[in-house]
């Protein structure tokens, strides 16, 4: 399974509806500083919720919103949205049907060759909210997170690797670097569930 097009909307710098391809093996994203690369790495850690452990680059979620700034046009009526579509290319069939069925809780899915997560956050004058999709259908957070911990994608995982992580994991002690090998290999998940258990 892998990333196959990331659509971005009034995402922080990208107001406009953008698409973004993304290759099964190898995508590299260049260009000047400041011209957005880090903000496509924050669009899909907000839209597959994995932005909570993994250090978004925003104080709030409504910071994600596109802001036109100062030459920009007013947004009317006070109601400000961004959204940001991860279409997942699941044709070596890494997610079986009855895992996408499960955590969208409808077997109105469509066909799951293709996953689309999609998120969207939207503010209005007195709150904000945020919404998640799975093949169109509405779900919850912790939906989108079975599913995707299914294909080895978890928020303490490793398949982002930030700024700075590389450094940290050098500076670890070997009991901390053992954590993510464990973490790596899928065994934290039942130690984690063991001491729910044992908790309960
Ligand atoms: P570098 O090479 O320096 O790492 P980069 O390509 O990673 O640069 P980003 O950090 O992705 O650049 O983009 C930063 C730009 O995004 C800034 O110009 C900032 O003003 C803009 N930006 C961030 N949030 C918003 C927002 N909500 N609305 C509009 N623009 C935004
Ligand atoms: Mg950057």
């Amino acid at each position: 399974m892998h990333i196959k097009e990331l659509v971005l909307n009034d995402f922080k710098s990208f107001g406009r509806k953008t698409r973004i391809p993304f290759y099964e093996d190898f995508t590299v994203i260049t260009g000047p500083n400041g011209s957005g690369k880090s903000n496509i790495i924050d669009g899909v850690l907000f839209a597959l919720g994995l932005a909570r452990t993994r250090g978004i680059r925003a104080e709030k979620l409504t910071d994600l919103i596109y802001n036109p700034g100062d030459d920009g046009e007013a947004t009317g009526g006070g109601v400000r949205e961004a959204s940001v579509e991860v279409i997942l290319d699941n044709s070596d069939g890494n997610v079986d049907r009855s895992q996408v069925v499960n955590a969208a809780g409808t077997d109105k899915v469509g066909d799951v060759e293709e996953i689309s997560i999609r998120r969207r956050v939207k503010e209005t004058d007195e709150n904000y909210y945020s919404y998640y999709y799975l093949n169109d259908r509405s779900v919850n957070l912790s939906d989108i997170r079975d599913l995707l911990a299914q294909a080895g994608v978890t928020p303490e995982g490793y398949n982002v690797v930030m700024q700075g992580d590389v450094t940290e994991i050098i500076n670890m002690t070997p009991f901390q670097r053992r954590e993510i090998i464990d973490e790596i290999a899928g065994v934290a998940e039942f130690d984690a569930k063991k001491e729910d258990a044992f908790a309960e």
